[in-house]
């Protein structure tokens, strides 16, 4: 599952740009976004438009976010087959460290560091 996000400027005069941005409907657009996600199918899904500048930092929150729940999913895997682990969690907590996949996955929460 890989998601995607682009995002491209525009000439306000030569394209049908709406007057304001389709995610939150309150400031001019200034980009094109294109976010598309892949579910387990590898079925993709787009999500295409025009969006302010506040809304593109929101859309790759939610790509982070994404990305965050991958890693995380992807290192319960590998522990469930008795692979060490540690370098990719080590890497995967400094990376997000600000996000929390735990709260997002109620009941395949990743076990607690040890130390030592
Ligand atoms: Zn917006």
């Amino acid at each position: 599952m890989n998601d995607s996000l682009f995002f491209a400027s525009f000439d306000p005069l030569f394209c049908e740009a709406p007057d304001a941005c389709e995610l939150c409907d309150a400031s001019l657009p200034i980009f094109q976004y294109e976010y598309c996600t892949q579910n387990q199918n590898n079925e993709r899904q787009y999500l295409k438009g025009f969006c302010c500048a506040a809304c593109a930092a929101q859309l790759l929150q939610k790509l982070k976010r994404s990305e965050a729940r991958e890693w995380a999913e992807e290192e319960i895997a590998l522990r469930a087959d008795d692979m060490d682990v540690t370098e990719f969690r080590r890497r995967r907590l400094a990376a997000f460290r600000d996000e929390e996949p735990a709260r997002q996955h109620a009941g395949t929460a990743p076990a607690r560091a040890t130390r030592g």
